[in-house]
């Protein structure tokens, strides 16, 4: 089985969101056939989106895993329940979200997962601490900034 390189990105605006990121950097490290390369710094950024809620915490971690792309969605997506993230929890605090920023350099463009993520280049919140771990993304080191 290959390895692969993926991106991700944790978010927590409830809770005790330090230990609730902390706790999924656990169990992801805990998964077989992964590992956490690099680890960001916790970000903090106000939340956006339709409704008022507390700040976002969020990191980013770079994992080699040899799980397939879909095989590492569906035990991240576990992670999250027992985490105890609420199901109707979309754009609402949450205690945990992950998300897949990159996989490789890998195009996948499902209902169930988009990698590169749909979203990132208008994220401060994903581009800032993917910058600090120096994030090895084709489509993110091809990205103007300025
Ligand atoms: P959001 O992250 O936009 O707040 P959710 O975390 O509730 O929303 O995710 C909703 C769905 O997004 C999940 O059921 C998952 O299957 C799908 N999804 C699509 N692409 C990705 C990705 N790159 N990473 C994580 N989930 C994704
Ligand atoms: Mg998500």
């Amino acid at each position: 089985m290959s390895s692969h390189l993926a991106y991700l990105i944790l978010g927590s605006n409830l809770g005790n969101r330090s230990t609730n990121l902390e706790n999924a950097k656990i169990k992801i490290s805990a998964l077989s056939e992964t590992k956490i390369l690099k680890a960001s710094e916790i970000h903090k950024s106000p939340a956006y989106g339709p409704i008022e809620q507390p700040f976002f915490f969020n990191l980013a971690l770079e994992v080699d895993t040899k799980f397939t792309p879909f095989e590492f969605l569906e035990h991240l997506q576990k992670i999250e329940k027992k985490l105890k993230r609420k199901k109707d929890s979309h754009m609402k605090p949450r205690t945990i979200d992950i998300d897949i920023v990159f996989f490789d350099d890998e195009t996948i463009d499902t209902p169930l997962l988009k990698v590169p993520h749909y979203d990132w280049q208008n994220r401060d919140f994903f581009i800032n601490p993917l910058k600090e771990i120096n994030c090895q993304a084709q489509e993110f080191k091809n990205f103007n900034f300025d």
